[in-house]
């Protein structure tokens, strides 16, 4: 096997330097960790379904013209993506109150918000990824006004079609994390795309009917069955018969 160039590894994912300039490999481990590292785990096949599921969703985004980084898959655990830059910002986007947002505002887990609420967390460990207002992202330079339009624009076109399409598999979409990058084209000019990973590590996703998890609360929360939960997901949304057919083309 030759070697290749590792350009960053963070807790769930390993970036390559890819086969031509201005492509990057994303490389999807089984590695879980929380609260900030403090908790960590390995959890046999979730990077396998992580890769698959984030797949699937990128593909349909593309589909749809929202703009993602996502080229193709590569194999078991590995995508094809473009190189872009990092906006070192977390966007959530809420529909159901959960998490941080039921702590910090008394909230029921579970209540519906009265509509979709966009956040920006800054994205630094050692600060614990602070929640920033869109004046101190412009203010620090983070990103432009104009890239801050395009990303909630964005983010909201993504909730719609996201929450759709777990709506169609009997799973409400209650929140979710996705990261943006600057896509350069050969007159240094830059667009934003969709980056990293749309996957359950970082949505929060409940059963329609029983309102079970099936997502990373599981391991957050200790409730077990981790994987067989994001197995399960992969299962509704059509994609994993298809996963099991390609398990010869995993690399070594
Ligand atoms: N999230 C994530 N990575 C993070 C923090 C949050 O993917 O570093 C996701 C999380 O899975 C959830 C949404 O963002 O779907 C909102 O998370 P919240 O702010 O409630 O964070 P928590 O308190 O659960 O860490």
């Amino acid at each position: 096997m030759s070697r290749r160039k590792k350009i960053y590894e963070g807790k769930a994912k390993i970036l390559y330097e890819g086969p031509e300039p201005g492509t990057i490999v994303q490389h999807f481990k089984d590695d879980a960790t929380a609260f900030n590292n403090q908790k960590k785990a390995t959890l046999e096949g979730k990077g396998v379904l992580n890769n698959r599921i984030s797949e699937f969703i990128m593909e349909h985004l593309n589909r749809m013209g929202v703009p993602t980084h996502f080229i193709k898959r590569l194999n078991m655990r590995e995508q094809l993506v473009r190189e872009v830059e990092i906006i070192p910002l977390e966007v959530v986007v809420r529909n159901v109150a959960a998490g941080s947002i039921a702590t910090r505002f008394g909230l029921p887990e579970g209540e519906p918000l009265p509509r979709s609420i966009v956040e920006f967390y800054f994205k630094d460990d050692a600060l614990q990824d602070p929640l920033v207002s869109e004046e101190h992202i412009t203010a620090f330079n983070w990103a432009t006004t104009q890239e801050l339009d395009d990303m909630i624009a964005l983010a909201l076109r993504i909730n719609d079609f996201v929450s759709g399409l777990f709506a169609g598999a009997g799973i409400r979409l209650i929140d979710f994390k996705v990261e943006f990058g600057r896509l350069y084209d050969q007159n240094d000019m830059s667009r934003i795309v969709l980056a990293d990973e749309i996957s359950p590590d970082s949505c929060r996703l409940w059963d329609m009917t029983t309102n079970e998890k099936m997502d990373k609360d599981r391991f957050r929360r200790d409730l077990g069955n981790v994987t067989e939960a994001y197995a399960e997901v992969a299962r509704r949304l059509g994609i994993m018969r298809e996963a099991d057919q390609n398990r010869d083309t995993e690399e070594a």
